[in-house]
Order: structure tokens, then C-alpha cells, then sequence
């Protein structure tokens, strides 16, 4: 502690990092902006809404697919990730592209796709996405999608910023569009009339054949993936299983690439709730596959909010607030959750209130004693 004077140690917790304090070292910010002012639409007096209506949205299209996204643009809550789904045709390409202010996290809902990734070591991988699948591109890796078999590939990306758009987006045929063919000529070693045919706009989703699959047996030498794969197979993962329901649970412990986010799947069956607890390291991100649920949040000074949510639908917990959602509907309500950090936490009202004496609880709720003698606080995360 004598080495590291006050000035650097606030200096480096305002850019997130380490310290070395009596007790060791210790970290802190995980790659996330340090705490400043609420941001404005938490600081009314009453919370804003935590529910967009991404399936109602008109898709961007292109001949391979089409796309739509939750950006703080179309939904101002959502401060810290942001949402898009896609859809590919067999043989649509998302092009190249990396992602210059966000990681790109992905859950793949129905059909296949194949990804290629690049990362700075100049290892790639190319591999194959059932539903059910999730990858992870850290910020700035290069990556390409493209719808294979015989029907359309339906995902949802989740970019751990949520000031995430298109502007962030870097394409290759946007560069390479608009790099001079003199250049181009001299790097690639060709004649300049090679690029006369290129686009010179960016074609962010193309069409082409389905490629042929993958070969089971590579060539000896002819990869070189590097350490990490960009790929976890989360719905083929044994949830874990409760009353209420199942939940399928992904962070950088089962899935190590993935440092900025983690990943759940969650079933909640008819009636069951899903207990009241906040995470006090993230901000969490919802997209509702099936099934009807309502979510109320709790933000402090007395606000609370309500919404219902409906297939289609995005929903967004801002980090350390309270929340809980109910099955309100008939059949099971399937979500989708992305936290932005890459190691979980939550702590649940039950577990706090069972870490706790009953007198100390009387004595804060203002109530007897015995009062709490039957509560059940044990193993309660879906509540059946
Ligand atoms: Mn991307
Ligand atoms: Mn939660």
C-alpha cells in the first residue's frame, strides 16, 4: 500500500483494474464503466418501462434475411446491452465484420448457421450452430454468419454496450469499397482491374449457395482454431432443475471466451415465479421466446413497475435492482437472459432473509418474532 499513493489508486479505479490493498490484490470493475450519475431514465420519480416490443418492430430486409434491433434509441432503459434478431436464408451471409465497441453474444432459437471467426494471434475457426447453440465474439474479433441446411437460422445477438449500432459496425466490403484499387492492387498482389466489379457500398447481408458441410475429418495442418472456442451447446447442457421450473445457466466458468457475458436459458412453468433477487454485478437483458409472464421491478425510493411480457418481447433489469417474474399464462414461458458480465451473481430474498436472526427480523419489519418461524427460504429460484 506505502508504493501506491491515493491519487493512482483512484486513478486506476476510475478506468476499472487492479489494486493492491492491506489484504492483497483485488479486482475490480470487470471491464464495465465505473458508477456515475443514474442514468436519466432511472432518476424520475417513477421507473420508466423495462419491456420493448422487438417482434412488433418492421425487420430491415435483404434478399439472405433480415434484421432488427433494441438499441437505448428505441429503448432508452436499456443503458448497458443491446438486442437484434436475425434471420438468415439457407445460403445468407452476414459478411465479415467485427464489432468495434461491443462483444457480440448469440443464442440461436431454430435452424443452423456457420460461423468463421478471426482473432488478433491470427487463429480462426470455422464451426457449425444448431438451436440451442450460443457463441461469443470478443469486442472486435472478426466474424461471418451464414444460414446452411434446408431452412431459416432465427437468432438473437446480445452486445454487451447499449449505445451498440450500426455505427459500430465495421464491414469488409465497406473498407475494401472504399480503399483505393491502386492499394488494394499493390497489398493483394493483383492487377487494379480485380476490384473494378466490387461493391462500393456496404452489403451487410448477401446470398449465396449453401456451402457444403464441413469436412469430419480435417486435413492434417489444416487448422488453427486457437485455444478458446466461440461455440457452447447450451440447450444440449442438463439444466438445473427446481419446482418452478429448469434453468440452463452459461458464464465464463463453463464457457471461458465469453469474459463480458453471461448466458441463461431459463422454463418457468405455468404459476411458478421466478424469486425475487437482483445481481449486484450486471445489468440483465430478456428476450421472451414463449409463453406470457409479468415482471416487476423494484428500484428503490418506493418505485415499483409492473409489465407483462409476451413472445417477442425484450425485457431489461438495470444492475443491483430488485426484480421477480411470474408464469402467468397456460403453457411454459421460455427466456432467454443475457447478463453483461462475464461471472454470476445474483442474491435472492430468501437467502437473506434466512441469513438473518429472527430478531433481528422482527425488529426491522416490526413485527413478532414467531412471525417468521415458517417461512421457506431454502432452495427457491423457481418456485413451483
Ligand atoms: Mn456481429
Ligand atoms: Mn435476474
Amino acid at each position: 500500500m506505502a508504493e501506491v499513493s491515493r491519487r493512482d489508486m483512484l486513478g486506476a479505479a476510475a478506468a476499472g483494474g487492479v489494486v493492491a490493498t492491506a489484504t492483497g490484490t483485488e479486482t475490480f470493475g470487470q471491464g464495465q464503466p465505473p458508477f456515475g450519475p443514474t442514468p436519466a431514465p432511472l432518476a424520475g420519480s417513477e421507473l420508466p418501462s423495462f419491456r420493448f416490443q422487438l417482434g412488433a418492430v418492421a425487420p430491415k430486409r435483404w434478399d439472405g434475411g433480415w434484421a432488427k434491433e433494441a438499441t437505448v434509441a428505441e429503448f432508452p432503459v436499456s443503458q448497458a446491452l443491446a438486442g437484434v434478431l436475425m434471420s438468415l436464408a439457407p445460403g445468407g451471409l452476414r459478411e465479415l465484420h467485427w464489432h468495434a465497441n461491443a462483444a457480440e453474444w448469440a443464442y440461436v432459437i431454430k435452424g443452423q448457421c456457420r460461423v468463421t471467426t478471426i482473432n488478433p494471434q491470427g487463429q480462426s475457426q470455422i464451426v457449425d450452430f444448431n438451436a440451442g447453440d450460443v457463441w461469443y465474439f470478443p469486442r472486435g474479433f472478426g466474424h461471418s454468419i451464414q444460414g446452411i441446411g434446408s431452412e431459416d437460422c432465427l437468432f438473437v445477438l446480445v452486445f454487451d454496450n447499449g449505445y451498440f449500432s450500426e455505427f459500430g459496425t465495421f464491414s469488409i466490403s465497406d473498407w475494401i469499397g472504399h480503399t483505393p484499387p491502386e492499394v488494394l492492387a499493390k497489398y493483394f498482389g493483383v492487377p487494379v482491374a480485380t476490384f473494378a466489379n466490387f461493391p462500393k457500398r456496404e452489403v451487410y447481408i448477401a446470398k449465396g449457395p449453401v456451402p457444403p458441410p464441413l469436412p469430419a475429418n480435417p486435413a492434417p495442418g489444416s487448422l488453427d482454431n486457437g485455444p478458446l472456442s466461440h461455440r457452447y451447446r447450451l440447450l444440449a447442457h442438463r439444466p438445473d432443475v427446481y419446482p418452478g421450473g429448469t434453468n440452463r445457466l452459461v458464464s465464463q466458468h463453463q464457457f471461458p471466451i465469453s469474459t463480458t457475458v453471461t448466458g441463461a436459458l431459463m422454463q418457468i412453468k405455468p404459476g411458478a415465479l421466478r424469486e425475487p433477487h437482483w445481481h449486484p454485478n450486471a445489468n440483465e437483458w430478456q428476450y421472451y421466446i414463449s409463453g406470457r409472464a409479468r415482471m416487476t421491478v423494484f428500484g428503490s425510493h418506493g418505485r415499483v413497475r409492473t409489465e407483462e411480457f409476451n413472445a417477442g418481447d425484450v425485457g431489461y433489469v438495470p444492475q443491483g435492482y430488485g426484480h421477480y417474474i411470474e408464469n402467468i399464462g397456460n403453457e411454459d414461458v421460455e427466456l432467454l437472459i443475457a447478463l453483461n458480465n462475464g461471472t454470476y451473481e445474483s442474491i435472492s430474498l430468501a437467502d437473506w432473509i434466512g441469513a438473518n436472526s429472527h430478531l433481528l427480523l422482527a425488529t426491522n419489519f416490526e413485527v413478532p418474532e414467531n412471525t417468521f418461524k415458517d417461512f421457506q427460504t431454502r432452495n427457491r429460484f423457481l418456485v413451483g
